[in-house]
């Protein structure tokens, strides 16, 4: 088939990978000059690094470098893709620089999709199938304070994490920073250096997992194995998970509120005032807060100051420039705001009835395993599944493209399908207490989605190697041979020139 792609972040490529080796013939739409979705040039703020260590954040079947670091930069983790685009032959699939402004249902689940390049032109295309794989943290959500006009008129400038790149802008300058996740906490950390002052304006303080627990342990080793993501109540508990939330529950409770206690001596978070409220096990209610390298040194030697509790009622003009006002009266200068305060999900290219019938009526996406509309022919999503191992779980739901396409997947009609949906939705809206970007997010529940998945398709590693990912990290490079296993199933006896190791894909 063809298969029209669009996104060329991790999930868009990992997609045009396996279809590729499955013998499909794939095209990657991209608006974004270069590969990589979030780790685009146009996208990375400063400071920016991986939250998971290199190994859990690489494909099964592509390393990353050897001599990156345990927490690659923005860069070098762009580099790491656009290296798996053209190791698996890739790039002349690749359209960049090509916005998807429509994407319409052309019948028989065919899609067709108006395209526009930076330069201009525009064009249409008939895919067979579609995939979107356009990123759930990909347009910013920046938020809309009074007074914005007048602020901008007096110097100021209000922008997303994701539009600032470069540090230098900052220099000399006062900045807010609102927000109080991984980004907001890094972009203070990287401008802290050149500002003249950062205050970081918290509206709720969150737990943050110290990279390293008790300055020696690797957090991965408690929360990127198996134990770890059982430490969370699953809707379907198995194996000795069973026992977590019986008898052990006990056990399992302090584990998780020990890595608090843990951070919050380690940090000194007492003595800076800023212990968050309620427990550690909070974490599962949204991404896991991996402590930026250097906040709390900043706070502690005063070139970070951050405001707990609080919001920006408006912006204005001050005596002596652009300002911002907090909900308690405090008046701070600023001269650059920048917002690390989330993203929107949103398809705006496809047309508003699929669209009513993608999402339920609080605007959750409705796909079955993240990965498909149950009711809309020839479309399929990816990316829909952020995970503590994205490109993990996006390389699985590849997979399960790929028998879907071939007919090979068992799955159930469709109103089980939306059925088993409504009941995933109402089960994460319970353990993250909703905050599962509109259904798209599967923290902490990443293997247990790549069970599922794989599942569907009667493969998986073998029970010894994920017996030893319950107290090692979960290795992606562990799932290595799911490709070619499937492969061979849907292809049985390929010749040498079918091997699933030579992609095909759209040429010219
Ligand atoms: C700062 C940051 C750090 C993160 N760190 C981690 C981490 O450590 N571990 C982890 O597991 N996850 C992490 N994530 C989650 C991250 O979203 C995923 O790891 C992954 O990069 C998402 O890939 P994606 O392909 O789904 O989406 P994206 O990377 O967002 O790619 C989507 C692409 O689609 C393109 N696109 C969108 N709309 C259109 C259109 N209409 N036409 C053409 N192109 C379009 C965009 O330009 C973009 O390039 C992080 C996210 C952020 C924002």
């Amino acid at each position: 088939m063809r298969v029209g792609i669009i996104g060329a972040g991790v999930a868009g490529l990992a997609t045009a990978k396996v279809l590729s080796q499955a013998g499909h013939e794939v095209r990657v739409f991209d608006k974004c000059p270069d590969v990589g979705g979030v780790w685009s040039r146009t996208r990375r703020y400063p400071g920016v690094t991986t939250q998971s260590p290199k190994a859990q954040y690489s494909l099964s079947d592509f390393p990353m470098p050897k001599d990156y670091p345990e927490w690659p930069s923005g860069a070098q983790v762009q580099a790491y893709f656009a290296a798996y685009a053209t190791e698996f032959g890739l790039d002349s699939a690749l359209r960049l620089d090509t916005e998807v402004t429509a994407a319409s249902p052309a019948g028989e689940g065919r899609w067709t999709l108006e395209t526009r390049a930076a330069a201009g032109e525009q064009s249409s295309e008939v895919f067979d199938r579609l995939v979107v794989a356009n990123g759930v943290f990909c347009e910013p959500s920046v938020p809309r304070y009074p007074g914005l006009e007048e602020f901008t008129a007096a110097g100021g400038r209000l922008c997303a994490g994701t539009e600032f790149h470069d540090a230098e802008q900052a220099r000399g300058k006062q900045v807010l920073v609102v927000g109080y996740g991984k980004s907001a906490c890094d972009v203070a950390v990287a401008l802290s250096g050149v500002a003249a002052g950062i205050d970081v304006i918290a509206r709720q303080l969150l737990w943050k997992v110290p990279r390293k627990v008790g300055g020696f342990l690797n957090f991965k080793m408690l929360l990127l194995t198996r134990m770890g993501e059982g430490l969370f109540r699953y809707l379907r508990p198995r194996g000795f998970e069973k026992f977590l939330h019986g008898p052990g529950n006990g056990l399992r409770r302090s584990m998780i509120n020990s890595i608090g206690s843990v951070s919050v001596r380690q940090f000194g978070l007492a003595k800076l005032g800023l212990v968050p409220a309620g427990h550690m096990e909070d974490i599962v209610r949204g991404a896991i807060g991996l402590a930026s390298e250097g906040f709390f040194e900043g706070v502690q030697d005063g070139t970070i100051t951050v405001h707990r509790d609080a919001t920006i009622t408006r912006l204005f003009a001050g005596d002596d420039g652009p300002a911002a006002e907090l909900a308690d009266g405090t008046v701070l200068r600023a001269d650059l705001v920048v917002c690390a305060t989330g993203f929107t999900q949103g398809v705006p290219f496809l047309p508003e009835d699929t669209q009513t019938r993608l999402f339920d009526e609080r605007g959750n996406f409705m796909l079955y395993r993240q990965i498909l509309p149950p009711d809309i022919p020839g479309l399929y999503f990816n990316g829909y599944n952020s995970s503590f191992f994205s490109p993990l779980n996006a390389e699985m739901a590849a997979l399960w493209i790929a028998a879907d396409l071939a007919g090979a997947v068992a799955r159930p009609d469709a109103e089980a399908m939306r059925e088993a949906v409504v009941e995933q939705l109402a089960f994460m809206d319970d353990a993250t207490d909703t905050h599962h970007c509109r259904g798209t997010k599967i923290i902490p529940f990443s293997m247990h989605n790549a069970d599922e998945v794989l599942g569907d398709l009667d493969l998986n590693i073998s029970r010894a190697v994920r017996a030893t990912h319950w107290l090692n990290p979960v290795n992606p490079a562990a799932y290595r041979r799911m490709t070619p296993s499937l492969l061979r199933r849907l292809a049985p006896g390929p010749s040498e020139s079918d091997s699933p190791d030579r992609p095909r894909v759209l040429a010219g």
